[in-house]
């Protein structure tokens, strides 16, 4: 199982469910041509999704269009179920970058036929993140740049303040559905700007000045 890394604690923390939100970023919705949902649009990605910076995304034989999403994610650090929202901080450990790399023809058929999305976002090497950072080090989680460059072109330029719920509200949400245990990972959505990625490219992003991530597809 992977564990996290964090730059400055020599913390050992394995990765647990990871939960992720679709459609936080009205731009991106409009993108997709999909309505904005009245409550968060929850999936799941399985931990064995995760790869790390200098890592290689593989694209699997049965998609031919596979994209970038890039997104704010919170490290959650302690367990709890219906978390008030002016509680959700004591529950975040930190926050970190992540991939969540899509199998987008897979999805649109997954959605016109009403099916899950568990193959389109559940491939190996489809969650690549970076290194953790403490949320002591973070001085507002909504409020962090996010932008992803592919091939040294940027694709995806946005701020976590566009995103339709605070963390804290997520957090709350989550925890309402399904107990969150220290170790889970939440990925919040994506900003607008999302395309395809190929073998070959080199995939870079940012989260404001706190993290970064690099890596190539196979
Ligand atoms: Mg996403």
């Amino acid at each position: 199982m992977p564990y996290y890394r964090f730059d400055s604690a020599r913390l050992k923390l394995k990765i647990g469910k990871i939960v992720c939100l679709a459609r936080t970023y009205k731009k991106h919705a409009e993108e997709m041509e999909s309505k904005m949902p009245e409550e968060p649009i929850l999936f799941l990605k399985p931990a064995t999704s995760v790869i790390f910076d200098r890592q290689s995304i593989i694209i699997p034989e049965r998609t031919k269009e596979v994209h970038h999403e890039v997104e704010l994610g919170v490290v959650i650090g302690k367990k709890g179920k219906n978390i008030l929202e002016e509680k959700a901080g004591d529950y975040i450990l930190g926050y970190l970058l992540a991939l969540d790399i899509t199998a987008r023809d897979i999805q649109q058929k997954a959605k016109l036929e009403g099916l899950p999305w568990t193959i389109a976002k559940g491939f190996d090497t489809f969650c690549p993140i970076s290194n953790a950072v403490p949320k002591e080090m973070v001085s507002d989680a909504n409020n962090l740049s996010l932008n992803l460059k592919v091939n040294g072109r940027i694709r995806q330029s946005s701020n976590t303040r566009n995103m339709i719920y605070p963390v804290e509200k997520i957090v709350s949400f989550v925890s309402k559905i399904m107990t969150l245990e220290r170790g889970d990972l939440i990925l919040t959505g994506t900003p607008e700007g999302v395309g395809p990625i190929n073998s070959g490219d080199v995939i870079e992003a940012e989260l404001g000045d706190i993290c970064s991530l690099k890596v190539d597809v196979a």
